[in-house]
C-alpha cells in the first residue's frame, strides 16, 4: 500500500472522545478516487472494539459530561458556531467529497454551502421543544408531558451525499440533546472525519460526536447491536436496511430508515416540454443517477412520447462526461467499481428483457474517461413496468421510459412499485397539479420541479423506501421520547 515507488497515501483518523484515533487493531482501508480509479487516502478500518470505545464515550458524554448539564439554548449556540465553521470550510469539504465519490463539484459545493442551514434551523429549535400540562381527568393530580433525549444515536450513512445525509441526522439529534456515533460509508468517509474536527473547534465537548470508519459488517453491525445505542438512523440500500431493522428489532431499538427508490417522473401532454426535459435530465442524470430520489422511471403520455424522447436524447447527446471538478462537466463517473459493474449488469438485463436502448448502453470510452468509472448516460425506451429496470433500483445514469394514455393509467403505473420515495409531475393543468399529489404513494411529490429538498420539508419514504422522516420540525421528535408524569 505504501511502497517506495507509490506516493504515500494521505491518512485520516477517526474521532473518538474528542481525539484522533487509529483502529485498535491497526487496520486501514484505501479510499479511491472514481475519476482516476486510484486510491488517494487511507481511513481506519474499525472493528467492534473501536465501536465500543466510541459508544462508551458517547454514553459518558450523554450521562455525565458537560453536554448533559448544558442548557438547550447553549446547545443551540454551539450549533450556530458550527454552522459558521462549515460555511468557512465549504470549499475544502466539497473537494474531499468529490475525490471520494466523484460527483460534480458544483453539486457537492452547493450541498456544503447549504449544510449550515440545518445547524441554524435545529440550533434554533433546540430551546423551543416545550412539554405541556394536560387537564388531567384525575382529582388532585397534576400531569405534564416532558420530552427527553434518547441517549446515544448511531448514524449510518451512504456515499452519495455523505455529509448532507449525515447532517440530516446530526442536527436534530444534537439539538434534542443526544450524543452521536457516526459510521459513514467506507467509500466516502473523509469529509465526515474532517467535519468532526469542526465540532471540536466549535466547542462541542468530547464524546458528543464520534466517528468510526470501516465496513458495514465490521463497524456498522456492532454499532447497531451495541446495547448502549438507543437509536439507529440509517440511510442506505434496502439490503442493509433490512438487516439493520431486524437487528434493531431484537433490542426494540428506535430506528429510522431512508432507503432506495424507483421514482416516477410523469410528463403529461399539457406540460411545458422544455422545462420538463430539463427536469427529467436533472432528475436522473445530474448526479449520475446516484441519488435515492432519482427520477429513474420516465412516464410519458403517448401523444408526446416520440417528440419528447427525441428532444431528450438530442440534449443528452451533448452532455459532457469528464472531470467532476471541471465546471464544464455535466456528468461525472459512478462512485465505486461495484456500482460500475452493477450498472453495466442492468444494461444487459434491460436488453435481455426486450427494452430498446436509444442512448448510451456501455462503459464510456471517451477521452479522459477510460481510467475512471464512467458509464455513458443510458436511456431505454419501450420499458414495461414488469421489467427489472422498471422495478429495481439501479443507482446509475440509466433512465427507463414507459408510456401511458390516461391520467388513471399514469397513477397506476407510478404506484405499481415496491418503493415510494418520490415522484415528479409535469403539467400546466392546475387541477391536475392540485389533485395528483394526493394520489401518488410517495413521501415527496414535486410538481413542475424535481430533486428539491429543504431543511424545512420532511423527507422520507412510503412502502419499502423507508421508515420515519428527516428534516422539518417533526424530525426532532424522532430523537426525543415523551415522558408522562402524574403527581398526586
Ligand atoms: P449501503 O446500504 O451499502 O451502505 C450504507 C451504509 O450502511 C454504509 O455506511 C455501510 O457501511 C453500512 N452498512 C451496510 N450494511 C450494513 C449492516 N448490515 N449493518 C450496519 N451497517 C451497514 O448503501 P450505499 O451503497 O452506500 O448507498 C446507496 C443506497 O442508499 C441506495 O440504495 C440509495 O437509494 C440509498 N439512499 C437512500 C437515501 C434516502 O434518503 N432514502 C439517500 C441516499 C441513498
Amino acid at each position: 500500500m505504501t511502497s517506495k515507488t507509490a506516493p504515500a497515501l494521505e491518512r485520516f483518523f477517526m474521532h473518538v472522545d474528542g481525539k484522533d484515533r487509529e483502529a485498535v487493531d491497526g487496520g486501514w482501508l484505501e479510499t479511491k478516487n472514481p475519476y482516476t480509479g486510484k486510491p488517494w487516502a487511507l481511513i481506519p478500518r474499525a472493528s467492534a472494539a473501536d465501536v465500543d470505545l466510541a459508544v462508551r464515550a458517547a454514553h459518558e458524554a450523554f450521562s455525565s459530561g458537560p453536554w448533559s448539564r448544558m442548557s438547550a439554548s447553549d446547545r443551540g449556540v454551539l450549533m450556530f458556531r458550527l454552522a459558521d465553521l462549515i460555511a468557512a470550510n465549504a470549499e475544502r469539504l466539497a473537494d474531499l467529497e468529490v475525490r471520494d465519490n466523484g460527483k460534480l463539484r458544483v453539486e457537492m459545493l452547493g450541498q456544503m454551502r447549504y449544510l449550515p442551514r440545518w445547524f441554524q434551523y435545529y440550533g434554533g429549535l433546540a430551546d423551543k421543544i416545550e412539554g405541556h400540562v394536560t387537564p388531567i381527568d384525575k382529582a388532585n393530580m397534576f400531569h405534564y408531558v416532558a420530552y427527553e433525549p434518547l441517549g446515544v444515536v448511531g448514524a449510518i450513512t451512504p456515499w452519495n451525499s455523505p455529509l448532507l445525509l449525515t447532517v440530516w441526522k446530526l442536527a436534530p439529534a444534537l439539538a434534542a440533546g443526544n450524543t452521536v456515533v457516526v459510521k459513514p460509508s467506507e467509500f466516502a468517509s473523509v469529509s465526515m472525519l474532517e467535519l468532526a474536527k469542526l465540532f471540536t473547534q466549535a466547542g462541542f465537548p468530547p464524546g458528543v460526536v464520534n466517528v468510526v470508519t470501516g465496513l458495514g459488517q465490521e463497524a456498522g453491525e456492532p454499532l447497531v447491536e451495541h446495547p448502549l445505542v438507543a437509536r439507529i438512523a440509517f440511510t442506505g440500500g434496502n439490503a442493509g436496511g433490512r438487516r439493520i431493522y431486524e437487528a434493531a428489532a431484537r433490542q426494540f431499538k428506535r430506528v429510522s430508515l431512508e432507503l432506495g427508490g424507483k421514482s416516477p417522473n410523469i410528463v403529461f401532454a399539457d406540460a411545458d416540454i422544455d422545462a420538463a426535459v430539463k427536469g427529467v435530465i436533472s432528475g436522473i442524470f445530474a448526479a449520475g443517477g446516484q441519488t435515492c430520489m432519482a427520477g429513474s422511471r420516465l412516464l410519458l403520455q403517448a401523444s408526446i412520447h416520440d417528440r419528447f424522447l427525441d428532444k431528450l436524447v438530442e440534449r443528452m447527446r451533448e452532455a459532457r462526461l469528464g472531470d467532476p471538478n471541471d465546471p464544464e462537466t455535466d456528468i461525472g463517473p459512478v462512485a465505486t467499481e461495484q456500482q460500475l459493474a452493477k450498472v453495466l449488469d442492468y444494461i444487459e438485463i434491460a436488453r435481455r428483457d426486450g427494452a430498446r436502448c436509444v442512448l448510451g448502453g456501455e462503459r464510456s470510452t471517451r477521452p479522459g474517461c477510460t481510467q475512471g468509472w464512467f458509464v455513458e448516460p443510458t436511456i431505454f425506451a419501450g420499458v414495461t413496468n414488469t421489467m427489472r429496470i422498471a422495478r429495481e433500483e439501479v443507482f446509475g445514469p440509466l433512465l427507463s421510459v414507459l408510456s401511458f394514455e390516461t391520467e388513471e393509467e399514469a397513477i397506476a403505473l407510478a404506484n405499481d412499485t415496491p418503493f415510494g420515495l418520490a415522484a415528479g409531475v409535469w403539467t400546466t393543468d392546475l387541477g391536475r397539479a392540485m389533485t395528483l399529489p394526493k394520489k401518488l404513494k410517495a413521501g415527496t411529490v414535486w410538481v413542475n420541479a424535481y430533486r428539491v429538498v429543504s431543511y424545512l420539508a420532511p423527507f422520507g419514504g412510503f412502502k419499502e423506501s423507508g421508515i420515519g422522516r428527516e428534516n422539518g420540525q417533526a424530525a426532532i421528535m424522532e430523537y426525543l421520547e415523551p415522558k408522562s408524569v402524574f403527581i398526586n
